[in-house]
């Protein structure tokens, strides 16, 4: 166990040699006491007068006191301070009395070992019935979940003709943040929405914290649909106000779920978890999600705990491919590389595309033997490639955060390289900006290790995140991907104004850009013009199967080839 601070022990005890060897037996198990020590009923009184105490050691037969008599003293002051008799003159009989009166446990002299594993128990128990009867939640300062049933059923008993709705709201993207800023950051992050809401609830609103980032919201007197939804999306607005944690700008979303039913009249724990099931359903729609409860949520709830069961298949089944969309040089418009894409050849479905499933795979953690396994084979494509003659040819990762996350990750891409036997250069990492902009040490050094090993690291999706190229410039990045939104504004109405500025910054920071979801011959030629070095999109083609980029490399090694014959000629 490990605690900050020493446990705060009263030992009722004549002995100060006993007194002393507890402390010291205790202090070997690894627990460290600040012990006081009493010996008759008027010191013991004057003690439990003073607040903090963790646990009390009582001697049997004090000359002054017995056991029965101090326990009753504490229980006094305090019904749950942990009572631990050690004593070597106790009957049995006297032993289960005092255990009927409250005692926790019985540690005989003779067996003083017992004592540090019975204290350890009993100040954990007292741990945990202290986190549950403290009706705040640490990190947030709200009402915690039990203290949110309460409050729903005093509306119930109240009997008033309220009719409240019941918000439960979940912000999105919230592990990437813990992961990418840090803990307290994310606890900074918890405790700012913590305090929107409570805004938001106003003075006959509730707002609670029920887990981690997931808070409810009960606000009276908004029983149609639409009220509640327009509620909804003024919790999401607040929420999506620029929030500054140290120097990090972010803006939150939410997805929330409903529940309008009889939140004054059905039991607290069901309205709940009706509103719980809408927040589900709200989060499958992706992000920013509002729902209402209805009667076939309890099945989408159960499409979800499918889906998971379905991916353990998937992986088991091997049922994950990869496809390959080639990016290309906007110089001379040859295939430099490719990116990895994962797909998942479902039984039934046919082939899924990873936005319906990425996210299952993240929050179940599949996702690190999944994305271990996505970079071995795309390893091994890129050694097929070099195998048949294209030995420029690069092959492009994505890394979830949570992949980033792992302590062996560098290990991994150490030994998928050397297992192919395929330089460093010939593989790109491609992360997500919410990773990079941090200088949280561990990030950097990852990241350092990874360039050191040579591989190529991209930003990717550059532009969507809340980062700024400032964070760029510390970290060993090779390229930014400026995000397809970007490369849309680029058309006949728009002028691609931002993906002309990221080009112009990321050039100067000697950054390659490569622009994602290039579509038009009209775009690319914008990007080129305006200093972009790389494109990826439709224009060049879609994702492929392996055989399928494998063919276009090779129709294109063909028309070099007849190319170059005919310049020799
Ligand atoms: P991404 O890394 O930004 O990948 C680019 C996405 O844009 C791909 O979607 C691609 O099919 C799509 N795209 C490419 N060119 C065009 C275009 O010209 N127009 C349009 N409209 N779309 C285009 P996809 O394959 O559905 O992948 C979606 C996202 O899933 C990826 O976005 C990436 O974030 C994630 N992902 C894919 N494979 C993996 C993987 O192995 N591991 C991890 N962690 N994430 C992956
Ligand atoms: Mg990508
Ligand atoms: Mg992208």
């Amino acid at each position: 166990m490990t605690r900050l601070t020493p446990i705060r022990l009263l030992m009722v005890e004549d002995s100060e040699d006993d007194a002393l060897l507890m402390t010291e037996l205790l202090a070997a198990a690894g627990l460290v006491v600040e012990p006081a020590r009493v010996d008759n009923a008027a010191d013991l009184e004057a003690a439990m007068r003073v607040d903090g105490w963790d646990a009390v050691i009582c001697d049997h037969n004090l000359p002054a006191l017995d056991a029965l008599s101090a326990l009753a003293i504490v229980r006094r002051h305090d019904g749950e301070l942990p009572f631990i008799i050690v004593s070597g003159g106790i009957s049995d009989q006297q032993a289960v009395a005092a255990m009927h009166a409250g005692a926790a446990d019985f540690v005989h002299k003779d067996n003083y070992t017992r004592l540090a594993p019975a204290l350890e128990r009993e100040l954990r128990a007292a741990r945990v019935r202290a986190r549950d009867a403290a009706p705040l939640d640490d990190i947030t300062g709200l009402p915690n979940r039990n203290a949110l049933f309460e409050h729903l059923a005093r509306l119930a008993a109240s009997g008033r003709q309220s009719s409240p709705a019941l918000f439960a709201i979940d912000l999105n993207r919230f592990r990437q943040i813990n992961a990418g800023l840090g803990s307290l950051a994310g606890n900074a992050v918890l405790a700012a929405v913590a305090g929107r809401l409570r805004e938001l609830a106003g003075a006959g609103g509730y707002a609670a914290s029920l887990w981690a980032d997931r808070f409810a919201l009960v606000v009276e007197n908004l029983s149609d649909q639409a009220s509640a939804t327009r509620m909804a999306r003024a919790i999401q607005e607040k929420l999506a106000e620029p929030l500054r944690i140290g120097d990090q700008e972010l803006f939150l979303g939410a997805s929330i779920g409903i529940c309008l039913d009889d939140v004054a009249g059905d039991s607290p724990e069901a309205c709940l978890h009706r509103a719980e099931l809408a927040l589900n359903a709200a989060k499958m729609d992706g992000r920013n999600g509002i729902r209402h409860h209805h009667a076939g949520m309890a099945r989408a709830d159960q499409a979800r705990l499918t889906l998971e069961s379905a991916l353990h298949r998937a992986l088991r089944e091997r049922e994950f491919e990869l496809y390959y969309q080639p990016q290309v040089d906007l110089a001379d418009g040859r295939v430099t590389g490719a990116e990895a894409l994962l797909r998942w050849r479902h039984p039934e479905r046919g082939l899924v595309a990873p936005g319906e499933f990425i996210p299952a795979l993240e929050e179940t953690g599949l996702i690190v033997p999944v994305g271990a396994w996505a970079l071995r084979e795309a390893c091994a494509r890129v050694r097929a490639w070099r195998d048949a003659g294209h030995a420029g040819m690069r092959c492009a990762v994505n890394l979830s955060v949570i992949q980033f996350r792992q302590p062996d990750l560098v290990e991994r891409v150490r030994a998928a390289l050397a297992e192919t036997g395929i330089p460093a250069s010939a593989l790109e990492l491609e992360i997500t900006e919410n990773l990079a902009m941090h200088d949280e040490e561990s990030t950097l050094r990852t990241l350092r290790e990874l360039d050191r090993l040579g591989v190529g690291l991209a930003i990717d999706d550059f532009g969507t995140g809340y980062s700024s190229l400032a964070y760029l410039r510390r970290y060993p990045v090779d390229k930014l991907k400026i995000d397809r939104a970007f490369v849309d504004g680029i058309g006949a109405s728009e002028d691609g104004a931002i993906a002309r500025a990221v080009i112009a910054m990321a050039r100067s920071l000697n950054l390659r850009v490569v622009a994602e979801g290039v579509e038009t011959p009209l775009q690319a030629e914008f990007l080129r013009r305006h200093g972009c070095q790389e494109a990826q999109g439709f224009l060049y083609g879609r994702p492929l199967p392996a055989a399928e980029l494998d063919a276009l490399l090779a129709g294109a090694q063909a028309r070099a080839a007849t190319r170059s014959a005919y310049s020799a000629a």
